[in-house]
């Protein structure tokens, strides 16, 4: 490194060491590269995402160091990593395929040699000279034999690798699929269930419902107990989700406090009571300070829920089921409207 990229170098990481100090940040290799991104102003949104954070005086969490190093790093690391996969699944491919060109010429060039060797045998002259064409014979099966089980254990070892590559490119789609803060599917996941499920439903002809939720006053808990909080209530509502839908029924963290929950083969009425039944579970639970047993208060949904009509766009879908939300919102929260209560 030249002398005065060193010294630069050198600043960025005292000034992200001192930032870190300052702002009692745990100074971690993860939290380093993103405070040290920060004072090198490579990533001008990175710098401002912070900036804009410091400005509105918002904590620095963990969390929220967390949610900037994913939002900024993580990716970097995806494609990374997805780049890697598979660039090694192409030498894999390569080798194989090597592998088999040389055990196809081999195989022919034995076929010529054992080929040769049988024209021979008939113009033996005597049992000795039948011996060594017969022992040479049994030589170039035994070789034969040696390759062909050196190759097999080759097409094994590719056969396992190949396997465990499968199985990283599954464990890479899973988080592309997979919210960071609840684990529930993602927005991605959410609209790809969603086509399968319309898709589905255009076929076999069975209902097919959605609701939509949305945290009541949430706002409240992040200005009154801090993001910490929020996050915490976020969390319990994305338990309670779980806890309370079964089978096929799929919900998602559709971004910020809201969800939305696939639900086939169910019609509106079902699925206003399963809505009921998130809504009272939800109700029903109280959340407090661990050890100081403080209060956070009640947290509440107002859920929506409309019924796919074949052949729409999947946005009209959702905007139903929307309206419906905004509606339950309108006339109280704490409550669950259907798209036929609109009209
Ligand atoms: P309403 O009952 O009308 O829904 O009121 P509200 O306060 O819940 O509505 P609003 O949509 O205005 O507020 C949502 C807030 O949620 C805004 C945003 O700062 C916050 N938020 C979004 N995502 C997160 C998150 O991941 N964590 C935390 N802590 N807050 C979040
Ligand atoms: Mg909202
Ligand atoms: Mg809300």
């Amino acid at each position: 490194m030249q002398g005065e990229e060193f010294s630069q170098t050198l600043r960025c990481a005292a000034a992200a060491v001192r930032a870190m100090e300052r702002l009692d940040i745990a100074p971690h290799p993860r939290n380093f590269t993103l405070w040290y991104a920060y004072h090198s102003g490579v990533h001008p949104d990175l710098t401002s995402a912070i900036d804009q954070l410091i400005e509105a005086g918002r904590p620095m969490t963990e969390q929220r160091n967390e949610v900037l190093y994913e939002r900024f790093f993580g990716s970097v690391q995806f494609v990374q990593s997805i780049e890697h996969t598979d660039q090694e699944m192409g030498e894999l491919l390569e080798r194989t395929r090597a592998d088999l060109e040389t055990a196809g010429s081999d195989a022919q060039a034995f076929g010529d040699t054992i080929s040769a060797l049988t024209d021979t045998v008939g113009s033996a002259e005597d049992a000795d000279e039948l011996q060594a064409m017969i022992d040479g014979i049994i030589r170039e099966c035994r070789v034969m034999d040696e390759r062909n089980q050196a190759l097999e254990s080759k097409l094994a070892q590719s056969s396992k690798r190949i396997g465990s590559l499968h199985e990283r490119l599954d464990a890479v789609k899973k988080e592309t699929m997979t919210d960071g803060l609840t684990n529930l599917p993602n927005r991605r996941a959410f609209d790809s269930k969603l086509e399968e499920e319309s898709r589905v439903s255009g076929d076999d002809g069975e209902a097919l419902s959605l609701l939509m939720l949305d945290i009541d006053h949430f706002k409240r808990f992040n200005d009154t107990f801090g993001h910490q909080i929020g996050d915490q209530v976020i969390k319990l509502v994305a338990r309670t989700l779980v806890q309370t839908l079964k089978g096929r029924d799929s919900p998602a963290r559709y971004g910020g406090e809201e969800f939305g929950v696939i639900l086939p083969r169910t019609d509106l009425q079902q699925a206003a009571l399963v809505g009921e039944k998130i809504r009272q579970k939800l109700a029903g639970c109280t959340m407090t300070r661990r050890g100081s047993g403080e209060d956070y208060g009640q947290v509440t949904v107002s859920i929506g829920a409309a019924l796919y009509r074949k052949g729409e766009d999947l946005s009209d879908f959702v905007s139903r089921a929307d309206a419906a939300l905004y509606a339950a919102k309108q006339s109280g929260r704490n409550r669950v409207l259907t798209e036929t209560d609109l009209q």
